[in-house]
């Protein structure tokens, strides 16, 4: 039977077509193969081989392959097959997520250098003339003699030694070769050794739960739960050596690869000794390094991937376990096409290649924890500090009383975070204060009571639209007036919630003077190497108080800092986002975990309005299972995720009107066949209304089952044509709510 293969043209304009497959050629999907296109060869990847289609058009013939090696294991097919079916993204998107563009598009290729080596040595006699006529010729062979490898020619005197190493090529006893180079994104970097740790009793029982699962046929995921100190990455380091011994290999996935330089580094001083068997996959690798990266994970050469989430993706076969660290962290959420969740896909792959898979983290993501529950995933804790140092004390100063004794002033900060700040700077100690702001939503919060504005349906704070001069809730649609005093205390000082890093610095400074103190959030760190080289300065103590967005919450390590403040947790506990509170969980616990991390101890001082909050109290007590307890209670209640699966459809034009207009055609399409069980939220304009000069509409859809869901989306999005001008995406399993 005659068969055809879809091939995804290299190039911008990602272009897939058919073409038949000539006689006896073993083209199989994941293949690179030439294409005639137009009247010019070009290359491609091939996405699917079907029968060839008995229509009245006659294929075109691929040329060949141009390579026989397919570049996507048959096992990451299926993963690729499992991500088109369940978040409903066209195949070749996904595949275009597999391989890099620095291998598809052939642009870049293996580094080369010219190198010297010995063909055959010359005899006495020969040598002693060439050292009495030919100096150079002589020193050249004398390096080569002692050297086992082959020798750059640049390392041999370069330019000036090319008649020499000519002549020496020429008489035979030479060879010059094109050597490959590795562009290693650490080359230079000193690395120690390093033994394993003697584990603790937890610690030991943790790395038994992950040698069950690798002599278990079919393993459940494992989440460790270990506080912040408590030794995670020992456990991660020993299972990896399990993995290796077995002859099988490892991925570990790290949330943001640039924030944990010390990860990275404790693996390669752990794995040392096995050579180079460590591959790094991030954004941050320049076109060569990842390309070859990644060559050497496809050719077995790499047997440890550490990655951010992309490197969910990596080629590599007979996979032992996959580690995700901080598996509750956003940053494992893609949000640009394919959209995917590397976590839930690290689950999928392992259970598709039947190998072992551990969630690690101090603050488990209310989905994973709610899988232990259900007896999917197994639950391993470890409760203790592996170093015997104890958790931070934790205050929580109400600003409601501060805002009154401030009078007329931003409270930043309050007296009691003041002088405890004073005091560090004193000792020399050092102290990190968290802002957090992210997102465009601004809600809205009285500050002499603390009332936030909440939609009575959904439990979410309302997000005040200013083109619209209301106040919406994203999850349902309801709309409000603003109101012009306080509904719970009739106080006019009802306002939007303040201030960003940029002012909170200003401020400080004033205060501070004298002090270096540096910030990191998303606009400083826009320079290549801002945020090494901040927290460069950071441990050699130059700079002395590190103000910071959630982007410093997780990883650093610094034994001189004994203080911790969080200016206004309220600002993300009052983010109009269901998953407000857990979030603040996190990230004050995460927070709190920075403290102490030495021999003194540590301290945290939480500033809110809401001192009562349950995400703060539970925070401030270190006790997840009474946040979780109230928290799944009110997931419930309100039908959120982990009970449902949630999707976020968003049409954007630079027409507002017919972008508005899409989604309402949408809405009420969705709404006439909506089946059992999913809940239809209104379109509302998004928190973020306007980006990249397109208006931005959005509603949301939930329901118990995602496959359900997505088939849903997809049929209306499908059966609906939009406007050549409006975009339509839909994002399932989302995070950002705009
Ligand atoms: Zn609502
Ligand atoms: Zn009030």
């Amino acid at each position: 039977m005659p068969l055809s293969a879809s091939v995804l043209i290299d190039g911008p304009s990602e272009l897939v077509f058919d073409y038949a497959i000539p006689e006896g050629l073993p083209v199989v999907p994941g293949c690179r193969v030439r294409i005639p296109l137009r009247n010019r060869p070009a290359t491609g990847t091939v996405l699917r081989v079907a029968e060839k289609p008995q229509g009245d058009f006659a294929l075109r013939f691929l040329t060949d392959l141009v390579d026989p090696e397919p570049l996507v294991t048959p096992e990451l097919l299926n993963l690729a097959e499992w991500i088109t079916s369940y978040y409903g993204t066209p195949l070749e998107q996904v595949i275009r997520a597999f391989i890099p563009a620095s291998i598809r598009g052939e642009k870049t290729s293996a580094k080369t250098q010219r190198a010297a080596v010995i063909a055959q040595l010359p005899s006495e006699e020969e040598l002693k003339k060439i050292s009495k006529r030919a100096k150079r010729q002589h020193s050249i062979l004398q390096l080569l003699e002692g050297s086992t490898e082959p020798i750059p020619v640049t390392q041999l005197g370069g330019a000036s030694a090319s008649a020499a190493l000519k002549a020496l090529s020429e008489k035979g006893y030479l060879k010059l070769i094109e050597l490959d180079v590795r562009r290693d994104p650490d080359a230079g970097e000193i690395i120690i050794p390093t033994e394993p740790f003697t584990l603790n009793a937890e610690q030991a029982k943790a790395l038994d739960a992950v040698s069950d699962s690798l002599a278990s046929e079919k393993p459940d995921p494992i989440l460790l739960h270990g506080i912040t100190g408590s030794g995670k990455t020992e456990v991660y380091l020993q299972a990896t050596q399990k993995v290796l011994d077995l002859g099988k290999n490892v991925i570990i996935l790290l949330p943001e690869i640039a924030l944990a330089p010390q990860t990275v580094r404790r693996f390669k001083a752990r794995f040392s000794v096995l050579g180079d068997k460590i591959a790094v996959q991030h954004s941050h690798l320049s076109q060569g390094e990842r390309f070859d990266e990644w060559n050497r994970i496809r050719s077995g050469e790499a047997r440890i991937i550490i990655g951010a989430r992309s490197a969910i993706f990596a080629p590599l076969r007979d996979l032992g376990l996959i580690i995700v660290d901080e598996e509750h962290e956003p940053a494992y959420k893609q949000e640009n096409p394919p959209k995917y969740h590397a976590r839930d896909l690290a689950v999928v792959r392992c259970r598709l290649e039947k190998c072992s898979v551990l969630l690690g983290t101090a603050t488990p993501s209310l989905e994973t924890y709610n899988n232990t529950l259900s007896g999917k995933y197994k639950l391993v804790r470890m409760t203790q500090r592996a170093d015997g140092a104890t958790l931070p004390l934790t205050r929580v100063v109400d600003m409601r009383i501060e805002s009154r004794k401030q009078k007329g002033r931003d409270a930043i900060l309050s007296d009691r975070l003041r002088s405890a700040i004073d005091e560090r700077l004193e000792k020399d100690e050092q102290v990190i204060l968290f802002l957090n702001r992210r997102g465009f939503a601004r809600s809205l919060q009285c500050p002499p009571c603390g009332h936030a504005i909440e939609c009575k349906h959904c439990a979410i704070p309302l997000t005040y639209h200013r083109s619209e001069e209301r106040l919406i809730c994203h999850i349902c649609g309801h709309q409000a007036i603003v109101p012009k005093l306080c509904p719970e205390c009739k106080d006019p000082a009802i306002r939007f919630q303040g201030y960003g890093t940029e002012k909170a610095e200003i401020i400080l400074n004033k205060i501070f003077k004298g002090n270096k103190i540096a910030r990191l959030d998303t606009d400083t760190t826009r320079r290549k190497n801002a945020l090494r080289d901040t927290l460069r300065d950071f441990r050699a103590k130059k700079i002395k108080i590190l103000l910071g967005t959630q982007m410093i919450a997780k990883g650093l390590d610094f034994p001189n800092v004994t203080l911790v403040g969080v200016l206004n947790a309220d600002l993300s506990l009052y983010a109009p986002d269901f998953r407000a509170g857990e979030r603040t969980f996190q990230l004050l616990t995460q927070v709190a975990g920075r403290a102490g991390r030495g021999k003194m101890a540590g301290e945290v001082i939480i500033q809110t309005s809401t001192p009562h909050s349950p995400s703060i109290q539970f925070a401030r007590h270190h006790d997840f299972y009474g946040f979780v307890d109230q928290e799944l209670e009110m997931r419930r209640q309100f039908s959120y995720p982990p009970y449902t699966h949630l999707a976020l459809l968003l049409a954007r034009s630079s027409h507002e009107r017919r972008a508005e207009f899409t989604l309402e055609t949408l809405h009420l399409k969705l709404k006439e066949k909506l089946p059992e069980g999913i809940i239809l939220g209104d379109p509302i304009p998004s928190p973020l209304t306007r980006s990249h000069s397109q208006f931005r509409f959005q509603l949301l859809l939930r329901g118990p089952n995602a496959r359900v869901l997505s088939r849903h989306i997809k049929s209306i999005l499908d059966a609906t044509p939009t406007p050549e001008d409006v975009i339509v995406t839909s994002d399932l399993d989302a995070y950002d709510l705009g």
